[in-house]
Order: C-alpha cells, then structure tokens, then sequence
C-alpha cells in the first residue's frame, strides 16, 4: 500500500546525493527531534518536495500505548488478550503501520470494522500465526466471505443473512467460518437483539452441527463508557453488561459457550476491569488519547499521542487594518499585519467547522479557528485559523508583522502534536476537536492519504521483515 503519492529517484543516486547537499530548508522536522540519517532526511525532503505538509507518526509512542493497555488489561486479568483497532486506516495513522505496532507492544489480535481492511492486513503478510484478525462489519449479501473465511479472518456476525451467507461460504471452501456473535445490548447498532436471539441461536446451532461454523466469540459495543463520571452514564453500561451477560448465558445454555467475550473498548478498559473478560478492543487509546477530554488528558492516562501534523507555510503578504481575509468576510484584520497561508484545507480533512471568525466579520462573532504553532524571532507563537478553510489551505494572522516576527514562506508550522494543550502554544488533535466541535477521532480519521505519511521510530520498534512491510519510502527513522 502506497502511502506517499510521488516517485522517487534510488537515494543512492549521484543526482540525489547532489540534491541533498545543495537544497538547505529552513526549518527541519519537528517531531523527529532526533536527527535523521541520510535515507530518513532523503525521504523526508523528497515528501516536502512534493507536498506541503507531512502526518508524523511515532512508532515508539504507539508501541508504548499499546504495552500500556496490555499492561493495564493483564493487571486484573493476566489472561485477557487485547484486539488493536485499526480501522479506518489506522485511526489516520496509516493500516499496515499501525498494525505492526500494536503487535509489537503486544496486542495479540487486529480489528477493523470494514472487511477489506481486515483482508489488506492478510496481503500485506500478517498471518495467522501473528494475530487474530476480526472483521465486523460487512454486508451480508455482498461480502467475499470465502475469501475472508480462507485467509483466517473472524467474522463479527449480527444479522440472519450474515449466519447464512457464512454458512455457504464455509460450505464452500471445505472451511469452517470461525464467527463472533455481535449482540445489541443496548447500543441500537449491530447485532441481535434479544428478542431475535432465539432464532439467531438455532441457525448457530445447525451451523455448528453440520461443522460449518465454529462460534469462537460473543461481542457487543457500549454506548457511554466514556463519562466514569456521570453516574445516569455508569448505570447504562451497567445494564448493557447485564444484558450482555444474559446473553453468554442463553449461549451457553444451548451448549455454544462462546470462548472469547469481548465488550470493552478504550474508555472502559480503563474504567471497568469488571469486563475485560478474555479480550479487549481499544483504539483510540492506542492512538494516544482518550476517549473523551472530560476523563482526563492522554498523559493522565500513561498515554503519548502517536500523530503530529505540520505544514510549510504558502505565500506571506501583509495586509492593512480592516482587510477581510478569505470567503464570506468573516475574519477582518483589526490592525496592520501578516497573513500567511497554511497549505492544508478541507480536501485534506482539515474540519471547515474549524474555521475562525472575529466580531468585525460579517457573521459578528468570535469563533476561534483551529491553533497552529509558529516559531517566530520572539518563541513559538500561537496563531488560528483565520477566516474560513478553504478546500486547499487556511490562512492565519500572524498577528505582527512577518518581517518582525522573521516568519517565512517554507517555514514549517506544527497544527497538531503530543503536548500540553493550546494554552502552552503546544497545539493537540483535542484543540482542533473543540474547535471544530466534534471529538479527536474525526481529527485523525479525516485526513486524506494525500498528505504524505512519514514514520519515526519505526527502526526501534520493528523487526527488520515488518519494516520490509512498509512503504520503505514513508520511513524517517
Ligand atoms: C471503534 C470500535 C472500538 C474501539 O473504540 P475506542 O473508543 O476507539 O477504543 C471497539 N469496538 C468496536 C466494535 C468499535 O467499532
């Protein structure tokens, strides 16, 4: 899976080797405090060659996220497993990367919800003897299931279709599915309800008879395990669990015990040991935030944010007191000062609700925009998304004069990084979700693959074959 949309030349080349000698930028990685060597500093300034901005992603913070949760798990449970999330591309952070570092912090199952994900993680050489992979969603009438079933993935099943399409695939291919019943308890989403249970049973237990399937798991997702603190929240998932258990015991009465009860995500592997059961599916957590800021910070939580997003800044002109600044009018300069363009907009997921606008504008209100961080000649300086996103870039007022603040085209700006918050200048994914007035999840998520994905740490956490796995290209360290 190619990550990094531009070619480039062998860095052993004459002609690169040249390049990398005479091209000096003015500002280096941030993230990458340690210094790179020189495939990982050809790698990185071939990325900034072609594309503006660059997604960072810390290998180590993900690997240590990922120990953190087993170690939290194992704590209560040294049998407990732990399922890494990968869906959606890991969280933003790149599939096959992601899923090597859960690995190798020691999850001993993958998850996605869309099952072409789960089949990239088979292709990509993650076998079976490496990790489970569950995939639970999927379209009952259309979903490759021999496929699925041939490459040893686990089906999360929750619809009549689905029990029967899995039938026939396994009938098929001379293989039994290997399936995790999905229960609604209380969610509303996938799975059975109770009421249908009885009959969901019955097909389950002819599948297993005629050893067409083999009913590894009993999984349900919970609704509101992110607010420990909201006691009406903590009475829910109390009888979702409820519900939960009087599933196992319908299962088990009709002799399909299920081996492996799944239930918890992030927010209640942290808050409810009570059932982590024999696995856990957390995924934000290992991202490196939590599930909700109302809980506490990624570092209450032993967690370090693995992405950080950074862009080179466009073109710098300045502009006079009462000059609007991008559509609508809804940021107008109150004094002289620098305008600088950021080279990221909605078209790559930057949040357009992140837009900022002052009381001179023509909506007469101050929202605060999205933060960067920009170095100046006088420290970092935080700056905001200043008038609306536009589909390719932003624009931010420096809030002085450029020459001033010695702020130049090319300069590198951090948007998003581990750190304290906005308040300290150290921009996070949570200030962009307050703003945007959405959560962290759809920060990350959003970001398309345009933008080159670079990963640091990655030779420190992975054996030399998984780095083979990689785009060897999207490797800074
Ligand atoms: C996304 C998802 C998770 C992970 O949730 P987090 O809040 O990111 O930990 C777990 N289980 C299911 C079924 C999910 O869809």
């Amino acid at each position: 899976m190619s990550v990094i949309s531009f070619s480039s030349s062998s860095p052993s080349s004459v002609a690169s080797q040249s390049l990398l000698s005479t091209q000096t930028y003015r500002s280096t990685a941030i993230v990458a405090n340690e210094p790179l060597d020189k495939q990982g500093q050809f790698n990185y300034e071939a990325a900034r060659r072609y594309f503006p901005a660059q997604i960072i992603v810390d290998m180590r913070a993900l690997t240590q996220n990922m120990k953190r949760l087993v170690a939290e798990t194992k704590k209560y449970n040294p049998q407990a497993q732990v399922l890494g999330v990968v869906k959606a591309d890991g969280y933003g952070h790149g599939l096959i990367a992601s899923a090597l570092a859960a690995l190798a912090g020691g999850a001993t199952w993958l998850g996605t919800a869309k099952v072409s994900e789960a089949l990239l993680l088979r292709q990509a050489g993650i076998g079976p003897d490496r990790a489970h992979i569950l995939g639970w969603m999927s379209s009952a009438l259309d979903a490759p299931y021999e496929e699925l079933i041939l490459n040893n993935i686990d089906l999360g099943i929750g619809s009549f279709d689905a029990i029967h399409a899995a039938c026939q695939a396994a009938q098929q291919c001379h293989t039994k599915a290997r399936l995790h019943i999905a229960v609604d308890t209380g969610f509303g989403r996938n799975g059975f309800t109770p009421a249908e249970f009885d009959q969901a049973l019955s097909l389950l237990q002819d599948g297993a008879q005629r050893s067409l399937l083999d009913i590894v798991g009993l999984y349900s997702h919970l609704a509101v395990a992110d607010a420990p603190q909201n006691q009406e929240f903590v009475r829910w998932t109390d009888q979702q669990i409820e519900s939960f258990n009087q599933f196992v015991d319908r299962m088990t009465a009709v002799g399909l015990k299920p081996q492996i009860r799944h239930l918890a995500n992030t927010a209640a592997t942290f808050s409810r040991p009570d059932i982590h059961f024999e696995l856990v599916r957390p995924g934000n957590g290992f991202y490196g935030y939590e599930a909700d800021p109302a809980m506490g910070t990624p570092a209450d939580f032993g967690l370090v944010p693995a992405m950080s997003l950074q862009a080179q800044l466009g073109t710098i002109k300045t502009l006079p007191a009462h000059h609007a600044i991008s559509y609508g009018r809804t940021y107008i300069t109150d004094q002289e000062t620098s305008i600088a363009i950021v080279p990221l907009g909605y078209a790559d997921g930057i949040q357009r609700l992140a837009s900022g606008s002052n009381e001179l504008g023509s909506l007469h209100c101050d929202h605060q925009g999205g933060p960067v961080r920009v170095m100046t000649a006088q420290g970092p300086r935080l700056c905001t998304v200043s008038g609306r996103v536009c589909m390719d870039q932003f624009l931010i007022d420096l809030h002085g004069l450029a020459s001033d603040l010695q702020v130049k085209e090319g300069d590198t700006v951090q948007l998003f990084a581990p750190g304290r918050g906005a308040k300290y200048c150290e921009p996070t994914a949570d200030d962009w979700a307050e703003s945007a007035d959405t959560i962290n999840y759809v920060i990350y998520t959003c970001l398309r693959n345009r933008i080159p994905r670079l990963y640091v740490h990655a030779k420190e956490v992975l054996s030399e074959n998984d780095l083979q796995l990689l785009d060897q290209r999207s490797i800074l360290s």
